[in-house]
């Protein structure tokens, strides 16, 4: 494993430079204008974003507070936090206490058929974070 070191300038240049590419993407992405000004992602002719239909929640979610550059910049020690967080305030209880069968849950088709709310949350995700949607 790759020792990286949180302190030095250049990985605090490298996650701030992350953090605007994937912020300024996932900000397209759900329609929304990039904040950066002069930003060279958006002024990056060859990149062609296409915005996708997101559910509300999730919109609301990743633009309340810092949530989206919390997700985005996370050490690995805090993910399991910060998306429990998210899945708590997303999804409606009952489907939340069935995170754990969802993820036991082996095919695509019973993922789908069984718990609908969750498989369409993945459906998004995948859609925001995938980087080449
Ligand atoms: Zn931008």
């Amino acid at each position: 494993m790759l020792f990286i070191d949180l302190d030095s300038d250049h990985i605090k240049e490298a996650l701030k430079e992350h953090k605007r590419i994937i912020k300024c993407r996932v900000f397209r992405k759900l329609d929304v204008y990039c904040l950066n000004k002069d930003c060279p992602t958006c002024n990056a002719r060859k990149l062609n974003f296409k915005s996708s239909s997101i559910e509300n929640n999730i919109k609301n979610y990743l633009l309340k507070d810092s949530h989206l550059e919390d997700l985005i910049c996370a050490k690995p020690s805090q993910m399991k936090s910060l998306s429990d967080d998210f899945f708590k305030d997303i999804l409606p209880s009952a489907d939340y206490n069935q995170l754990e069968n969802y993820f036991k849950t082996k095919t695509k088709n019973e993922k789908e058929t069984s718990y609908p709310i969750i498989f369409n949350l993945f459906i998004d995700l995948g859609k925001l974070f995938d980087y080449n949607l």
